[in-house]
């Protein structure tokens, strides 16, 4: 509203200090350390460790805060373009719906895995010469968009996918997410020719409790299966291990890192288990237990590394620490709000059907529209990719006020949607992503943090702003 003199007198403050008016937010956070205390500017994701008797100075005096505000801008221009300023640049694709294991969290539901259908080689090729000119019509030339085949399980429609990787091998960087079963030699010398990337699924040692959740229809486990391509892809540079932590499994996760990191295995993930249906519900622990045991193994990590001078890294934990060191280096898009469904990637399902996520197969209301039908730029902007595009920690209780809550993201809105009421609520999980921030930046305030990250990660990242024992 302006005056007569057409002054603005809506803005009252000339945010001359921190926390009140105007001026920047920076709240203390207790990150479980004898020596310091975080300091974050939420909504910048700007963050600072400062020594415990230190905290009055730092917000109040002036050499901080001027190079704080100074940086500010930029810190938030960097967020505002990671959350909104990002086009689709991967596909996950299920080139069948079928499975040959019935896994007890599965987000696809048990009768389109058992007699649903593949996709014919023929839609398969059509697909990607689709997704290509679509790519191509949104990147610059230097981008090369990513397709991962994706579950149900890959592999089962091999030789469409196969000829897919052929046709477009200079065209897309490749990745399989298989459960291994049908992982034999031949296939394994196809992807490591073709520079593909493999994940494999493994939830625990062989004969462990892994085989409780990942088992075929008749219910035995084939742990041994993943452990026999583990071996043959021993040296290949390009393959990770997921496993999804349960009340199963999650007991044993040190002692799983520590096999994994025996085994060579270059990279794993330690996801909890997605909650979106009820399969995955039934074995959901809760947040305290969960984060006590996937943070022991995080440390069990890094004796594994000063034992050995090996790394074995946890792609999901370096990926929180990377949206806290270097937000725009982060990789997978979970963590950050909205979540990278709908707007960094989408998900095609066997029929073409286009869903923000993999996750919302299976949610029919969560379908944008049908790639076989032309539909593709109308399914980004539908409303249907809107309620997860547009679903922002800002508007979520209690993420609003969450200091960590841009190292957070809330994931996930499958869960949010079918299990709490509503993309305005949170997902599975809180506490155990508190725990992870907290821990994340313990490991920053103890140097340790390039242990659990990729050598080399920092090569094409900058420092914009340093103050570290203030
Ligand atoms: S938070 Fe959920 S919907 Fe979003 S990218 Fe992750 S799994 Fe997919
Ligand atoms: S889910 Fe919990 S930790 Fe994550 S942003 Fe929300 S309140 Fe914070």
């Amino acid at each position: 509203m302006n005056n007569q003199n057409g002054q603005n007198h809506r803005i009252q403050s000339g945010g001359k200090y921190t926390n009140t008016g105007c001026g920047p937010t920076l709240q203390p956070i207790d990150i479980g350390h004898p020596e310091y205390i975080g300091l974050v500017d939420p909504d910048a994701a700007f963050w600072s460790l400062v020594k415990k008797d230190k905290l009055g100075y730092a917000l109040t005096g002036e050499a901080f805060m001027d190079q704080y505000r100074r940086k500010r801008t930029e810190f938030l221009s960097e967020m505002d373009t990671l959350r909104f300023g990002l086009k689709p640049s991967a596909v996950y694709f299920n080139p069948t719906d079928r499975c040959n294991l019935n896994c007890g969290y599965c987000y696809i539901p048990a009768s389109l895995r058992k007699s649903g259908s593949h996709m014919t080689e023929g839609n398969l090729l059509n697909a990607l010469e689709t997704l290509q000119a679509y790519f191509k019509r949104i990147h610059p030339d230097e981008v090369i968009p990513q397709v991962i085949f994706h579950g149900a399980e890959p592999m089962l429609n091999r030789e469409a996918v196969f000829a897919g990787i052929e046709r477009f091998k200079d065209d897309f960087i490749f990745g399989v997410q298989t459960n291994s079963t049908l992982l034999d030699e031949s296939a394994i010398a196809f992807l490591a020719s073709h520079n593909v990337s493999i994940g494999l699924s493994l939830d625990g040692v062989p004969g462990g409790p892994g085989d409780h959740t990942r088992k075929t229809w008749a219910g035995e486990g084939i742990s041994d299966n993943v452990i026999a391509a583990l071996e043959r892809l021993k040296g290949y540079d390009h393959y990770s291990v997921i496993c999804t932590v349960t009340t199963h499994n999650m007991l044993h996760l040190s002692e799983f890192v520590t096999f994994l990191h025996g085994m060579e295995v270059p990279v794993c993930m330690l996801n909890s288990v997605r909650c979106t249906l009820p399969g995955g519900r039934s074995m959901k622990p809760t947040d305290q237990e969960l984060a006590k045991h996937y943070l022991a193994a995080l440390d069990r990590t890094v004796e594994l590394y000063e034992w050995t001078g090996r790394k074995l890294i946890v792609a999901n934990f370096a990926n929180i620490l990377l949206s806290i060191m270097a937000p725009a280096a982060r990789r997978l898009m979970c963590d950050i709000s909205p979540c990278g469904g709908g707007r960094c990637f989408f998900a095609i399902s066997a029929q073409g059907d286009i869903f923000p996520c993999s996750e919302f197969i299976g949610l029919p209301e969560f379908c944008g529209g049908n790639l076989f039908d032309g539909e593709l730029d109308a399914a980004i902007e539908s409303s249907a990719f809107r309620m997860v595009t547009r679903r922002m920690v800002e508007d979520i209780e209690p993420c609003r006020h969450c200091a960590v809550r841009h190292f957070c993201g809330s994931p996930c809105p499958a869960e949010a949607h079918t299990m709490n009421g509503g993309m305005t609520h949170t997902g599975a999980f809180c506490e155990l992503y508190e725990e992870q921030a907290r821990y994340a930046l313990r490991q920053i305030a103890d140097g340790k943090e390039d242990v659990y990250l990729w050598d080399g990660w920092d090569a094409e990242t900058t420092t914009t702003f340093s103050l570290f024992n203030s």
